[in-house]
């Protein structure tokens, strides 16, 4: 029994005990690490003379394994000179990472042990991987035995090896150890300067930029995995040790960077994005801890975090793999390098894969990841490129074709603008002559038909043109201050009449009165009128149309809401009334006139005024559309009650009064006579700009100032009290004075009785109520213009016998100047005949001959006279029966040489040359 225990202690303490290790300078290098003893003091709390008592236990790998914790290592190692010689042996601890080591080494005199403390929390850091390995020299007599101690205390968790080696050889180590370390570290700062340039100016890409970042940190990392970067940051040692640390802990950040420039994330669930965002998260919460709290538990955490990470990294690509995701292998072959290099390492940290070689392998992946990323980058600089010049030649060519779709569209406005124009004479000389035949023969309906679609064409390419310049941006917006309540109120007047023809209640009311605000009246007014003239057309008899106007005043906005009881629009509809040439088709219902642009026209126009219009409907029970615009309001500007004009001119008092004589200049004469102020006010301003409109409230009166101003043209509603406009048009086409003023008249009634009956007491023109401005003005600009042709006419005839053909127009008027012609044919000798005597012998007043004649024959009475006298002398003298001064006195010229002036005005020639040229 004692002989087994003896043989037991005898193995235990074979195997406990360091083996010795032979120095024999013959070796480069003699790897100690299988041969030495180590013990754990777990409390560290032993001292190193208790230590010498322990039993050491043999080291069975080829490596040290120092695990994450607070223990203390200690280890022993016999060595032994082999020689007969002296020697020198360098002891080198191989990890530069150790944070603190001491070396107890025996002195030989006295066998007395000597402390050498070493490790990064004590030594000044070098920028060499080979300088921060802790080393000890010793000297050896020939055949001398040593033993050493070594005490590791280290937080984070280390893999070594104990290295021996000759002084001289350590030279030499010293030198390959530095190259092979320099051209990595070269390599490295090669590839983060060169990424970093190009991520910064050349690759405008983002996985690009992406995987920049994530080989920053990893190099950062790297460098702080041998120990080196820490030196560079900081002089203390503690610090530096740290650094290092955390920098390594770092990588997960660069894996959730680099992620992303190899698949497409989004393609995967969402959780991956939550799961990286965790990741990076948690890589944060740890560096912080490791920098503020060095323990050895959060060193650990974040090895485990750093291999987790790489874990999830590679389960990421394998499911992009299985799916069939797109994966750009110029990011991923080098990332799976990388990965698969610094796993190496981690997992031996942890306790696994304790092999030789794996260093040299890890390192190897890790060469191999930069050779690759060297040789991808020409091939992601490559398609980068390709995919620039793409993107280049696609904009070019969408330039080129968005020019000329710009070009052609231009063109197509252009088009249609002046075909708009080509359009619009012919069908205004087609409406005008139908108007004309209509006159003639009332009781032909075809006329009629005829005429109101000219007209409905003629509204519709107005309508058209504007839409095509409001897109081409050629219609203007003209911002003038306007009495708004007024004017609003004087053009929905306007509808009063059709609501009651079609019997629909038609109400209307604003927030405010007396209102003045910038705004573009014609804009407006067809806005306005367009979105009413729907609102009567879908709403049957019975039902309601409302209008509703708020001046908001205080933020600048007008707010008009015109809103019916009509058919609707169905919800689905809704989204396209606005279209051009859009119309809901409604089976159930008659077809309802239209061409669907003036929805279409408002919603430009609204557009054009930076406004908003939104519309509201059901079907069966009506629509409200509610148009926003925004308005200058002005209170600055003071309203004149009694002629609210519109649009104001209210710039200043010398201006208005400038204005109103260059009115009376022009002498063109409007009289407008409507029991409705609103419509006089309406017309009032469609007018005012051109002519001296003046009003008069119903017939009588408009009978009086018809006299009394003889107008160009009259204005006249139908139905007034007093005197209607029947009458009122039968005596002023009854008297000499006024039977040439061309009159039109307005009506709500649309039955061709009424129609028929003002033509035939001489009415030039009728309008239907309600009209647009354009249409009246329109109108007045057409009879004015047959009052011209009429003027050019009598005035080649002018003492002239009736000639054979003669229009309506001018037969009528042929009574009242043959009366004249006579009157000056019986007077002509007398020299003392005036204008005035001939309008008394007219029974005229002299202003009332005067403004007839002038538009008539466009002659003052004077002019008409004298040209009579020429005429007649010039027959005279043509005849040759009298001497010219004879003739002078008959023609009742008294003055020789003013005769002869004015006669050759006239013809050009003398009386003389005239008598030998004509005879
Ligand atoms: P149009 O009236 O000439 O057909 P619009 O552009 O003015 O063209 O209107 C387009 C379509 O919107 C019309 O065909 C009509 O069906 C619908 N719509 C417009 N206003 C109303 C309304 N107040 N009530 C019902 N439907 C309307």
């Amino acid at each position: 029994m004692k002989g087994l225990i003896f043989c037991y202690l005898f193995l235990i303490g074979l195997l406990a005990n360091a083996q010795e290790v032979l120095l024999d300078p013959k070796n480069d290098e003699i790897d100690a690490s299988s041969r030495v003893g180590i013990v754990e003091d777990k409390l560290s709390s032993e001292s190193f003379e208790q230590i010498q008592e322990r039993v050491f236990i043999q080291n069975k790998s080829e490596h040290i394994l120092i695990p994450f914790s607070n223990h203390t290592f200690w280890i022993k190692c016999k060595l032994k000179n082999a020689t007969a010689e002296p020697q020198k042996w360098v002891v080198r601890w191989e990890n530069p990472l150790t944070e603190r080591i001491d070396f107890y080494v025996q002195e030989t005199p006295n066998g007395k042990f000597s402390r050498f403390e070493k490790g990064s929390f004590r030594e000044k850091h070098h920028s060499y991987i080979f300088e921060n390995t802790p080393s000890l020299t010793l000297s050896f007599a020939p055949h001398q035995t040593q033993t050493l101690y070594l005490k590791v205390v280290n937080k984070r968790g280390i893999f070594s090896r104990l290295v021996i080696l000759p002084v001289n050889a350590l030279e030499r180590t010293k030198y390959s150890s530095i190259q092979r370390w320099s051209i990595l570290d070269g390599s490295l700062l090669i590839r983060l300067i060169y990424t970093f340039i190009l991520a910064l100016f050349v690759i405008k890409d983002l996985s690009f930029k992406r995987y920049s970042a994530f080989i920053f940190i990893r190099t950062f990392s790297y460098w702080g995995m041998i120990g080196v970067l820490g030196g560079w940051l900081t002089t203390y040692p503690y610090w530096a040790t740290i650094a290092n640390n955390v920098a390594i802990f770092l990588s997960p950040i660069g894996y959730t960077f680099a992620i992303r420039s190899v698949v497409d994330i989004r393609l995967f669930s969402s959780y991956v994005v939550y799961l990286l965002r965790i990741v990076l998260g948690l890589t944060v919460v740890f560096a912080l801890l490791i920098l503020l709290d060095y323990q050895w538990y959060w060193l650990k955490g974040a090895v485990f975090l750093n291999l987790g990470s790489q874990y999830m990294l590679l389960g990421i690509i394998a499911v992009a793999c299985y799916r069939r995701y797109r994966i750009n292998w110029s990011y991923g072959v080098p990332l799976l390098l990388g990965v698969a290099s610094y796993s190496l390492v981690l997992t031996r940290l942890l306790g696994g894969l304790q092999w030789a070689g794996l260093f040299e392998v890890a390192l190897l992946f890790f060469v191999l990841e930069l050779l690759f990323f060297g040789l991808y980058l020409g091939r992601i600089i490559r398609t980068y490129e390709e995919e620039q010049l793409t993107i280049k030649k696609e904009l070019y060519f969408k330039k080129i074709q968005t020019n000329q779709l710009q070009e052609l569209d231009e063109l197509k406005t252009n088009f249609f603008v002046n075909i708009s124009h080509e359009l619009r004479t012919p069908l205004t000389l087609i409406g005008g002559y139908m108007e004309d035949l209509r006159r003639q023969s009332p009781q032909n309906q075809v006329y009629e038909i005829v005429s109101r679609n000219a007209q409905r064409l003629l509204v519709l390419i107005n309508q058209l043109l504007d839409l095509s310049k409001l897109e081409a941006g050629q219609l203007q917006v003209t911002l003038r201050p306007l009495r708004l309540d007024t004017y609003l109120k004087t053009l929905l007047s306007a509808y009063q009449s059709l609501a009651e023809s079609k019997k629909i209640r038609f109400t209307f009311h604003q927030s405010q009165e007396e209102v003045v605000g910038e705004v573009d009246q014609d804009k407006l007014e067809k806005i306005v009128t367009n979105l009413l003239s729907n609102a009567f057309k879908f709403t049957e008899a019975g039902k309601k149309v409302e209008v509703g106007v708020d001046y908001a005043v205080l933020n600048n906005r007008l707010i008009v809401r015109v809103k019916d009881e009509g058919v609707g629009i169905p919800n689905d509809k809704l989204a396209q009334i606005f279209n051009r040439f859009y119309q809901v088709e409604r089976p159930n219902h008659a077809k309802y006139e239209g061409t669907g642009v003036g929805l279409a026209l408002v919603k430009e126009l609204v557009n054009a005024l930076n406004g908003t219009i939104q519309v509201q409907s059901k079907e069966g029970e009506g629509s409200t559309f509610r148009v926003e615009l925004p308005v200058t309001y002005r209170d600055d500007v003071s309203i004149d009650a009694e002629h609210p004009q519109s649009p104001l001119e209210w710039s200043s008092v010398e201006n208005k009064i400038a204005k109103t004589s260059s009115k009376r200049d022009v002498d063109l004469r409007l009289l407008v006579v409507d029991d409705n102020a609103d419509i006089r006010q309406y017309i009032r301003s469609i007018f005012e700009k051109d002519y001296w409109v003046v009003e008069a409230e119903n017939g009588k009166i408009g009978i009086e100032k018809a006299f009394e101003m003889t107008p160009d043209i009259i204005v006249s509603d139908l139905m007034m009290p007093e005197m209607d406009g029947f009458e009122f048009c039968k005596r002023l086409k009854s008297d000499d004075k006024t039977s040439h003023i061309p009159i039109i008249m307005l009506s709500a009634k649309a039955n061709p009785e009424s129609r028929i009956e003002s033509w035939e007491l001489g009415a030039d023109d009728y309008l239907l109520k309600p009209f647009q401005s354009e249409e009246v003005r329109v109108r007045v600009q057409t009879l004015l213009e047959k009052q011209a042709r009429l003027r050019t006419y009598f005035s080649a005839v002018v003492g002239v016998e009736k000639p054979t053909t003669e229009t309506e127009e001018a037969s009528k008027e042929r009574g009242f100047l043959l009366k004249l012609y006579s009157l000056v044919e019986q007077r002509m000798s007398d020299s003392e005949f005036t204008a005035e005597l001939c309008a008394k012998e007219m029974g005229m007043s002299q202003s009332q001959l005067l403004r007839k004649l002038k538009a008539l024959t466009n002659q003052t009475i004077n002019e008409y006279i004298r040209d009579f006298r020429l005429q007649r002398a010039a027959r005279l003298i043509a005849q040759n029966e009298a001497t010219v001064s004879e003739i002078v006195y008959e023609v009742g010229f008294t003055n020789l040489s003013y005769f002869t002036k004015m006669f050759k005005e006239k013809y050009g020639k003398l009386p003389s040359e005239f008598l030998t040229q004509e005879g």
